[in-house]
């Protein structure tokens, strides 16, 4: 009775996933000249396509091998390989949040990057210790703070965020979001359980408001005056001062980029990434496309679209990011984040973290 309820629901799944994949689109880039090309690579991505496309564009134009890029949120692409299972056509993941990649992982949807010439262009901690997946930029989760506060060179460490001094001046997006569960993960890493929630309890209870909203929210909040702490994604900041919408870039003008633990461990660091799916059916085209991002041009292209860091040493930073200095980054702990994304998210949870 129970197996044939089962089948019945997987049945429906199955017409229902058929559908959904009828109906997303699929990329695909031709060129000019050449022949058709029988080699191909299939990309899920939960980057947006202008993120992507051009470096994509010319993978394809110099190795001839065809690609499909299907863009949606990475939660639903994760979801989406696990429902098609075996006939899944994805041969790479793109996504952000080294949280995600490693839930992708721990649901076995992963498999080994087998290929040490492309694991030595970064360094380890930027590599799953499985050789799950792959750093392709770094991303600093920090604070953006109001330039007319006066007291924010007291403002040096994350766990500062917890003194008193911050009461109802700190504004942050909710607890589902990976950004603030790798966070929190940060912590926990580097004090242990215990003490994390100790901390995280008390900046819980400094918060402004209830939390809700993007990134860019919390920084307009800040140009509001409604919070003066802000903590978002250093790349946001950069996107609201280029903003073409007069209310960004006010916000953006109006606040300020602090870097965080600079005088001990580093600011907490996260990523974008690639995986190889474990049913992918060009395992060889797909390695060769992450070699590829790997080199210096995709790297320089990549990381300066997305007002991100590159990874590998050779690659140059974006003027914009180089003028904010040297920042010391909390490399270590990036390799612990998935492991404790449970525990994180069960954390925020008894804290009240909404
Ligand atoms: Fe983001």
């Amino acid at each position: 009775m129970q197996n044939t309820r089962f089948f019945n629901n997987n049945k429906a799944l199955g017409v229902i996933l058929i559908l959904i994949f009828a109906f997303t689109p699929i990329k695909s880039f031709c060129h000019s000249g050449g022949d058709h090309a029988d080699e191909e690579v299939n990309i899920y991505s939960g980057r947006k396509g202008k993120l992507i496309e051009p470096m994509l564009e010319k993978f394809q134009k110099e190795t001839d091998i065809k690609v499909n890029l299907i863009t949606a949120k990475s939660d639903a692409l994760i979801k989406r390989m696990e429902s098609e299972g075996k006939s899944s056509p994805a041969d790479l993941f793109i996504t952000v949040d080294v949280g995600r990649l490693d839930r992708a992982k721990r649901m076995g949807l992963l498999q080994n990057i087998d290929s040490f010439s492309i694991l030595n262009k970064v360094s380890p901690y930027y590599v799953d210790k499985d050789r799950q997946w792959i750093s392709i930029s770094k991303r600093i989760r920090t604070v953006v703070v109001s330039k007319k506060m006066k007291d924010k060179n007291d403002l040096k460490n994350i766990e500062d965020l917890a003194n008193d001094q911050w009461k109802n001046r700190i504004c942050v997006r909710s607890s589902n979001n990976i950004y603030n569960q790798s966070l929190v993960a940060s912590l926990i890493a580097n004090h242990g359980e215990e003490k994390a929630e100790t901390l995280i309890k008390k900046i819980v209870k400094n918060f402004a408001r209830k939390p809700s909203g993007n990134d860019r929210a919390q920084i307009s909040a800040v140009s509001k005056g409604e919070c003066d702490i802000a903590i978002v994604n250093h790349y946001y900041h950069l996107l609201m001062l280029n903003s073409k919408e007069s209310e960004k870039k006010k916000a953006g003008n109006a606040t300020e980029v602090k870097f965080l633990n600079q005088n001990n461990r580093g600011a907490h660091v996260n990523i974008s990434g690639v995986a190889i799916p474990k049913n992918a059916k060009n395992y060889e085209n797909a390695k060769q496309l992450i070699s590829f991002m790997l080199d210096k041009d995709a790297q320089e292209w990549y990381a300066k679209t997305n007002n991100e860091f590159p990874v590998i040493k050779d690659a140059k930073t974006s003027q914009m990011l180089s003028s904010w200095g040297n920042i010391k980054l909390d490399e270590a702990s990036l390799n612990k984040l998935g492991d404790l994304n449970p525990n994180a998210v069960k954390l925020m949870d008894r804290v009240g973290w909404q």
